[in-house]
């Protein structure tokens, strides 16, 4: 075992403390990750704050780390000392089922091992902890090659928000002549704009005002509208061929799936806590699909990862010491974040 500095909530909705944990001892297939940064995913908070049910405390959250490879087992052979790598929401999967042996270890059907707060039947049950960590020990299967040309700061938010939005942009095509929307414009939704216009759609930010329209043009949104203003969905009505939902909260689902087209189709990422309703008639009259998507397989990741570098992509990153975490998690409450939070960890 291996004991490192890292930055624990003791109980739900507590402030974070600096503490140590234990890492494992590298296994033959392990890799010692020194962390660099770590991105603040909202998804840290709704489990933090035991918005999706009871989660296991201390809790140490991240699940876009970043880093160089500082040790590796003996048999690993897909990394090696002073790479640098990543880490995204998964660090093991059953490995055996049809959705593993397909690349979409996200939906393994044992249930992928969560990155934090995950109990990893593959070790002994024993629970995991997060990137707001220095280090971290992962199966070299689980671990991302960070390109060369994007800033370790500017890579580990893709590993979650970036993979979230590339999964449903590829597979439901978004490209040249698609209309796609992205709805709410934080970690996940920056990440969407940057990538669809960069696969070639035609890009519209659906957010709350007005206040961002600058950046989300600049990211590459060829239009911007307010969802406050109900004209909006007046004037778009039947418009988009995709709208990806990234909104961490309650949203009425039939306004949205009404700026669809023919055979249109919107997807939800984002997860709030509340249960999410669709009328019946938003989808039968233009046969509109309403579909969900969790983050990305480990080769789509990479393939992500690899899209990023050739495109230039990296997240929009507001850099942290940690012990600011507390304040710049009630920043990403109040969608008050531009655009990405990420946990600087040689502040330890
Ligand atoms: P975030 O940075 O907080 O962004 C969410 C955005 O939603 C905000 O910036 C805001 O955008 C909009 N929003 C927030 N509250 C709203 C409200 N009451 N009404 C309307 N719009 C609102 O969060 P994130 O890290 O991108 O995560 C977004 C959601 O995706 C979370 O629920 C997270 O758990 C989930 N998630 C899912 C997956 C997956 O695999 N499916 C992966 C990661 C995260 P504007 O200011 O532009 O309106
Ligand atoms: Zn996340």
């Amino acid at each position: 075992m291996r004991t490192v500095t890292a930055y624990a909530t003791p109980a739900a909705k507590a402030p974070f403390e600096k503490t140590t944990i234990e890492r494992r001892d590298l296994g033959p297939k392990d890799v010692l990750i020194k962390i660099a940064f770590a991105g603040i995913c909202h998804s840290d908070i709704h489990t933090a704050r035991n918005e999706w049910g009871e989660s296991h405390f201390p809790l140490v959250p991240g699940h876009e780390i970043a880093g160089t490879v500082e040790e590796v087992g003996g048999e690993v052979s897909k990394h090696a000392v002073g790479d640098r790598v990543g880490v995204g929401c998964m660090v093991d999967s059953c490995r055996e089922c049809e959705n593993c042996k397909a690349g979409e270890e996200q939906y393994c059907l044992k249930g992928n091992v969560g990155t934090y707060n995950a109990q990893d039947y593959h070790k002994d049950n024993a629970w995991t902890d997060g990137g707001y960590s220095t280090h971290i020990v992962v199966d070299e299967d689980f671990v991302l090659r960070i390109p060369e040309g994007i800033a370790l700061e500017e890579a580990a938010p893709l590993l979650c928000a970036g993979i979230t939005l590339y999964s449903p942009l590829n597979h439901w095509n978004a490209g040249p002549g698609k209309k796609v929307a992205v709805v709410g414009m934080g970690g996940l939704g920056h990440m969407g704009v940057k990538i669809a216009h960069a696969m070639g759609a035609e890009v519209t930010v659906l957010s709350q005002s007005l206040s961002k329209e600058d950046d989300g043009k600049a990211f590459g949104a060829d239009h911007y509208y307010a969802t406050k203003d109900d004209a909006t969905f007046e004037k778009l009505a039947g418009s988009f061929d995709l709208i990806v939902n990234t909104v961490s909260a309650h949203l009425p689902m039939g306004k949205y799936l009404s700026l669809l087209k023919l055979d249109g189709t919107l997807v939800n990422v984002g997860a709030p806590s509340e249960p999410l309703e669709v009328p019946a008639f938003a989808l039968i009259p233009m046969r509109r699909s309403w579909a969900g998507s969790m983050i990305g397989g480990i080769r789509e990741t990479q393939e992500m990862l690899d899209f990023c570098a050739e495109h230039k992509i990296g997240a929009t990153v507001e850099k942290i010491s940690g012990d600011q975490i507390d304040e710049a998690w009630d920043r990403v409450v109040d969608s008050d974040v531009r655009y990405r939070f990420v946990i600087d960890t040689a502040t330890f």
